[in-house]
This record gives structure tokens, sequence and C-alpha cells, in this order.
């Protein structure tokens, strides 16, 4: 009976949705935690109210002036009034979010002469645990019972003012805390020690009552846009009879002082009647705080009260976890294993708030790389969190790392949001789905689908390329050519194919001229790439090698009538050849996180052009040229490498800082592949053969074949077309240890590591979801997705000879690999040296 009451009400968010949230469509959206979505009305309320509203500053007598005051009051008053906090016992203190607000509180406490004693509770989020950095003395609390323990400790009158925080709710698995803590502290303890509650995650969900002003915590900090998606605003509710430890608080700016005396004297007299006029510095967000008005109002009217939003929740999040929970591998193995507090029951709103965090298994025990979780829930447009969720004790303590653990995965590279996340076979981070008011059932049925389809695994052995059964003779050196070359002259944009009949050099660090510019952020000086900007895809780049350019051509939506479509670059590193307005400037640009010495161009117009076309704020810049203008330019390794790391990472190299070689094993096969972790991974090699497989399977499905550019691919290599049709060996390259292109030889690294990248139309820049979707039923090795291998040349002992000194391969030219045990392999090892 009280279930189908839930479901009535889930059918009436699904209807309000279509019309409140236009932007759900086509998406799932579960990262309410990190931010709840705003209504269609609430933007088109605030829209109304500006239009018609004149709002000045405060602090005048002219009208406008007033309205804004008077505004700002009734809606301190009414936000008071949502807590059903009595604004004789509570003041309202505006701040940009819940952290400033607890900063806010931890300058109070810095500024006592005495310092100040800091307790906090394992679950606290980052932003609370940053407090202790100024506390004379701080203690960690790591259970609940440690925490009862201290506040039954009878102590003496403390010397030092001492401050206790805690979260209401968990932001990692939604844990709700106990309220009474702020009330027993109050009556148990003699020396003055105060609460903070950290409530932001608990009210996006949940009522909170401050009716008792004796059980109320003596600070309360909130994420307004948590509650409503908008505005972007915090709020820190203080108990008055806790508002004295502002009194020594240095700080002070305009709109907090009475008068302010700084030429000969130095003199200022604060604020004193309102807490909050002596702690708001400076202007209001005067127009956030009007929006708050319109977000109360439209969440009252969407969702009735945020104890209804509570029930709601809570019946989805039981729901979500009864559903994850259950989920089993054909071996009867858990899929998910969810970090639920002990203490915690889902469906009782007192204890657990709508948050599932949890990591996944594989059929045989392992972890699943939530890198890879992510990549496919962004193809199938679920939005969720993944990582160390800004809760470092409460991740350590579910996943049980400890301190030597994390320094020690610190130091191998760990960092949070990178694709390195189990180390040492132990998950380092989490995947946390949660719901808000506007989530249905149905986005609960979608995720746990998601899960069981491409997570669960049925049979007990693993997933396997559905390789021909044909046997066929080994290939013969003809019967494989090179049927494309593709240079990536500006990363992340498109392709250039080196023209059919032109031996195109090929150096240690790659095919010459490969990704030789990026584009970087003006801000960030990060590179640009194309899973944020896919329209990347449209900038054609062109090698003009008689010319001495690279021309760059807009393509398919990109152009624009408006404005030039092509920019020619010259290819010469040498500053002297540019005009004064085009020099070079020495900067450092961000690839891939590491930070690389790169030259950026200054020029007004080649920054203007690709801004424009992006519609980011962006330089072109290239990697220094060492050696000097005569020849060609080559690149300096070192910058090239932070390329290349990206590949690196991508394979199957999980022990950064190792040298420079370990053994890695292929996909599908028992072999042993050697693979440089120096600095060269630079050329990626694709099997036509095996990319038709894939292709064949897409359809199969109803999908979009997958174009070869997708996988920036260097060399494609193909089956000759004269041999029998039938018999194309897909996925061969899986074995493959060397290969012979026509005069020269290379060496295969291992697979390469796919994301959703590949899904990036390179005509139209559109994202699909394929061909990540098929890879990953289909090429998916220990969690991990791989097509390609990573590639790089082998230069010839043999210094005299041309094909040493200039080596060069061309498209048509004949492939030839080696595997592992071909008695050629060792031939070929001491022909080279390297
Ligand atoms: C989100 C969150 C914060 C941080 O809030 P900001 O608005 O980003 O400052 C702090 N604590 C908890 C429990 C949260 O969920």
């Amino acid at each position: 009976m009280k279930e189908d009451n839930r479901i009535g009400y889930d059918k009436a968010v699904e209807e309000l949705r279509l019309r409140e949230y236009p932007m759900l469509q086509g998406t799932t959206y579960l990262d309410h935690a990190g931010t709840t979505l705003y209504a269609k009305s609430l933007i088109e309320r605030f829209s109304a109210d500006m239009m018609t509203n004149l709002y000045g500053n405060p602090h005048s007598a002219s009208s406008s002036s007033q309205l804004t005051t008077r505004r700002i009051e009734d809606i301190r008053l009414r936000l008071l009034g949502l807590f059903n906090a009595d604004p004789e016992e509570f003041d309202v203190v505006f701040v940009a979010n819940a952290t400033a607000g607890i900063k806010l509180v931890m300058e109070a406490f810095r500024d006592q002469r005495e310092g100040y004693w800091y307790g906090y509770h394992r679950d606290a989020h980052t932003s609370l645990i940053g407090v202790r950095e100024a506390a004379a003395q701080h203690r960690c609390y790591t259970s609940d019972a440690e925490v009862n323990d201290w506040i039954e400790e009878s102590d003496n009158e403390a010397m030092t003012p001492a401050l206790f925080a805690y979260p209401a709710q968990s932001n990692m698995n939604g844990r709700r805390l106990p309220l009474c803590w702020s009330r027993r502290i109050r009556t148990n303890k003699k020396g003055p020690v105060y609460t903070l509650l950290d409530a932001a995650a608990l009210v996006s969900t949940s009522p909170l009552d401050l009716r008792d002003p004796d059980s109320a915590p003596d600070f309360t900090v909130m994420s307004l846009y948590k509650m409503f998606g908008f505005p972007d605003l915090g709020a820190l509710i203080v108990r008055q009879s806790a508002s004295s430890i502002f009194d020594k608080r240095r700080y002070f700016g305009g709109g907090t002082v009475e008068m302010v005396v700084c030429l000969q004297e130095q003199w200022h007299v604060k604020k004193t009647d309102m807490l909050h006029e002596r702690l708001e510095d400076g202007t209001l967000p005067i127009h956030s705080i009007m929006a708050l008005d319109a977000a109360i109002s439209i969440h009252k009217e969407l969702y009735l009260s945020l104890s209804e939003t509570s029930k709601h929740t809570t019946f989805l999040a039981t729901k979500m976890y009864e559903g994850l929970s259950a989920l089993q591998h054909g071996n009867g193995g858990n899929a998910c294993q969810v970090y639920k507090d002990p203490a915690a029951t889902y469906g009782d709103s007192c204890t657990q708030g709508p948050v599932v965090a949890f990591n996944l298994r594989t059929q045989c025990g392992g972890w699943v790389s939530n890198a890879e979780v992510e990549k496919l829930a962004a193809v199938k447009s679920f939005q969720l969190r993944s990582g160390g969720l800004c809760n470092p004790g409460g991740v350590a303590s579910s996943l049980g790392l400890v301190p030597w653990e994390m320094r020690e995965n610190f130091s191998a590279g760990q960092r949070c949001g990178n694709d390195n996340d189990i180390i040492r076979a132990k998950p380092t981070g989490m995947i946390r789905v949660s719901l808000g008011p506007m989530s249905t059932l149905q986005d609960v049925t979608s995720f746990v689908n998601f899960v069981r389809e491409f997570f669960v695994q049925d049979a007990p052995s693993a997933i396997v390329s559905p390789v021909t059964s044909l046997e066929v003779e080994p290939p013969t050196p003809s019967r494989l050519y090179v049927e494309n070359l593709s240079i990536y002259p500006i990363k992340s944009c498109a392709a250039f194919s080196v023209p059919p009949g032109e031996a195109w050099e090929v150096r240690r660090e790659g095919l010459a001229w490969d990704r030789e510019w990026c584009l970087v952020h003006q801000g960030t000086g990060a590179a640009l790439s194309q899973k944020r900007y896919p329209k990347m895809a449209l900038i054609r780049p062109s090698l003009e090698l008689e010319e001495g350019v690279l021309r760059v051509r807009l393509t398919g939506s990109l152009r624009d009538s408006t404005f030039t479509n092509e920019i020619a670059i010259p290819l010469s590193a040498d500053p002297r050849l540019f005009t004064n307005n085009a020099a070079y400037r020495e900067a450092s640009a961000k690839v891939c996180g590491d930070v690389i010495q790169a030259r950026t161009y200054t020029s007004s117009q080649v920054s203007a052009f690709f801004t424009q076309a992006l519609g980011v704020a962006c330089h072109l810049a290239r990697f220094p040229a060492v050696g000097n203008g005569s020849g060609p330019v080559v690149s300096s390794r070192h910058a090239k490498s932070h390329l290349q790391k990206k590949h690196q990472k991508a394979g199957r190299m999980q022990i950064p800082g190792a040298f420079p070689e370990t053994t890695a094993h292929v996909p599908g096969t028992a072999v042993s592949k050697p693979i440089l972790l120096s600095n060269e991974s630079p050329i990626l090699t694709i099997s036509r053969s095996s990319l038709n497989r894939l292709n064949e399977l897409i359809k199969a499905e109803g999908g979009k074949a997958a174009q070869a550019e997708v996988f920036r691919a260097n060399i494609v290599v193909a089956e000759n077309p004269h041999y029998p049709p039938g018999s194309e060996k897909p996925y061969a390259e899986d074995d493959w240890r060397y290969l012979q292109v026509g005069q020269q030889y290379f060496e295969l690294l291992g697979p390469c590591r796919r994301c959703q990248m590949v899904c990036v139309d390179q005509q139209t820049a559109e994202r699909n979801q394929e061909p990540f979707v098929t890879l990953s039923k289909t090429r998916r090795f220990d969690g991990r997705v791989y097509f390609g291998e990573h590639s790089c040349h082998l230069p010839m002992a043999n210094a005299s000879s041309p094909l040493v000194q200039s080596p060069t391969i061309m498209v048509g030219d004949p492939v030839r690999p080696f595997l592992e045990d071909d008695v050629g392999c060792n031939e070929i090892l001491h022909a080279l040296v390297t």
C-alpha cells in the first residue's frame, strides 16, 4: 500500500520531468549529490523577476537599492523558515558555497588568541578536514563509538575553544549521522565546545529541523544549489548564542563596517547589530539571492516539501541498492560490492540518504576499473561520479586503504581522476550514484540494467572475440599490405592521409609531422582533446611540404561564410620567419596532465582562427624543435614523450616509474610481449580485418559502422584483396611481435587501451555509442577495452645504408608479421641494434 503511494508519486515526477527538465532528454542523471538540477519554471520565474524589477546595490537610499535590501531580508527569513529556525535564535549568512561557510567558521576560530582544538568525524568531506590545518590540536574520530566515548568522557574546563564538526550525511555513501550530537556535546562538555554541522549533502533530499535551538548545531552549512539546482549559493546558519566567536574576526571588508579611517590614523568601527552584516564582506550575490526566492517557491510547487522528496528518494535508493546488490555473475559471485555503512539501512531515512557507492567485480573476483565504467557510462549517457569523491576518510576505510598505501599510490602516479585506479589489487576510488527530487524509478531500472548488460558475465569463461575456426595457412609476406598511412599534425584534429606513392619519413618518435602541434586552452594551458571538444574532428590540417606550410581547413558544420575557413602555418620552426606579431612565446602547456614546454603562437590571427572555430579561447602551440633550421624539424623527444605517455598509459603498463622493459600479457593469448617503458610508443597500427569484424558485429546489432579514422591509427594494415574472401584473420595482431613494412622494421609494444573518444564521428563530430559499446563487449580484457597496437620503428645497425639514414614507408608497402616464436624473430633482433 505504501509502495503504491510511492509509485503514484513517481508517475507524477515522470510527468513533470518532461515539462520541467528538458535537458534530461536522452540521459540518465545520477549525480544529485554533486548537484541537483534546476527546473525550467525556476529559470523562467527568476528571469521574469529580473525583467520586471529594478534592483540596485544595497546600502543606499535609492528606491532600487531599498527594493534589493527589502527582498534580501525577506528571503533570509524565508530560508530560516525552511528549517523552522527562529530568527531570534538564528541568523543566516550568505556565502558562495558550503566550503566558504566552513572557512568562515574556521577563520573565526583561527583568530582566537589561544588557538583552538578541532575534532571531526571520519566521514567528513574534504572541506571539513581542512579546518584542522589552523588548529592547535586536532583529532579524527574514526567511528561513532569514539565520538560517543569522547562525549561521555569527563573533562576539565578547556582553556581553548573547541570545535567539533561532522557531516549530517556522508557525501560518499549517503550514510546519515546522528543529529543528537550537538545537544549532547552542549550538555555534557564543560568547556566551550562548539558544533559545526555540514548539512550540504543532507538537506538536498531531506528536511532539517532547527526548531529547538538547544539541540541545534552552533553552525550549519549547506550548498543551496544542491537543494534546488540553482542559484549557485551557500548558506551558513549561526546560532545567535554562538555568534560571539566571530567578535575577534580580524578582517573587515565593504559592508561590514560603520566607519573606517585610514589617513593619519588607522581605526575602524565594525557593524554590531546583525551577525550577517559583520560577516558578509562586499556586495552580496544579490541576483543569486533573488533566485533563491524563486527556487524555494518552485521546489514547493513541484515537490510539495522536503519530506516528500525524502520519502521519494529513500524509496528509489532502496530499489537501487537492492537492484545492484542482486546482480550476480554466472558463477554466483556478486557483481557489485556496495559500500553501505553497517549503521545505515536503506529504506530508513534517518540513517541512509539516496546514495549508493560501490565497485564492480569481475566473475573471477577481480575489480573492474572505474575508468572503464565511466567510459561506458559516458557512452550510454549515464551521469555519475567516480574516484575519491572528496571523502578521504570514508573512501579509505571502505576500501581498506591504509596511509602508507595511499602514499605509495600517490607516488606511483595515482591522482584524483586518472585512469590508473586499481593498484595492488585494490581499487583506489569508487563509483557513486545519487538520486534527487526529479529522479524516477525508470532511472534506477535503466542503471541496474546497464550494469547487468555490460558487467555481469553469464558463462564462467571470459568474453573472447569470436575468432573464426577456419584454419588457414600462416600468412605469407605478401598477404598483408599498408592500406593507409595517417598523420595527425595537430593533436586531436583530423587526420592527414599520406598520398599513395609518397615515401613518408619514419622516425624513432613516430611518423614525420605526427602530433607536432596542439591546441592549448588560453586559460589553463591544457591541451584540448576531442573527448571534450568533438568539433576538433572538423579541423582538417594538411601538410604541403613543397610549399612549406601546414594548411588548416574548417570542414562540415565549422564552415562559416562570415569567417575565414582556412589558414596556413609555416612548417619552419624558425621564429625569424614569422612577422612581429606572429612570434613564438615560450610557455608551458599541459598534455594529459603533464606540463611540457611548448611554444605558443602569439599571432592573434592564428589564435582567433582556432578560437572562432571551436568556440573556446585557445592558442596553437608547437613542440619545440631540437637542432637548427637546416633540414626537417625534429621534435624533441621529451616533448613527444609526454604526448605519447597517453598511449603508454593506455597500454598495459601498470607500473609507472619502471624502466625500460617489462612483460605484458596480450589479450586472448598466453604470449608475452616486452613493452618498452621508455619514451617511445609513437605509432599506432590497426588491422582492417579486425575493424571489419568489429563492424560486422556492430551492424548485426543495427549500429553504425566505425571508420578507421576514429581509432587515430597511423598505419592501417589490410589483407590483400586478391586473397579469397572469408580467410581474413581478425585480431591476428594480438600475436604479432614485429612487423616488416617495406624495407623497415617495427616492434609491437602492446595493445592500445580505448576510451569513448572512438565514438566521435570524424566527419560530423557527432558522438555515437559505437564502436565503444561493441568493443567493450568483445574486446574487454581484465576490465579494459583494447583495439590496435602501439608500435615503434626499429632503426637498423648498418648506418651507411640510405635505408637507415632516411627510413621511409609508403602506402601499398607489403607487410610481414613475425610472431613471438617465428624463426625470423631472433634474426630481426640480431640485425637491429637500437
Ligand atoms: C558538496 C558537499 C560539500 C562541499 O560543498 P561546496 O558547495 O562544494 O562547497 C561539503 N560537504 C558535503 C557533505 C557535501 O556533500
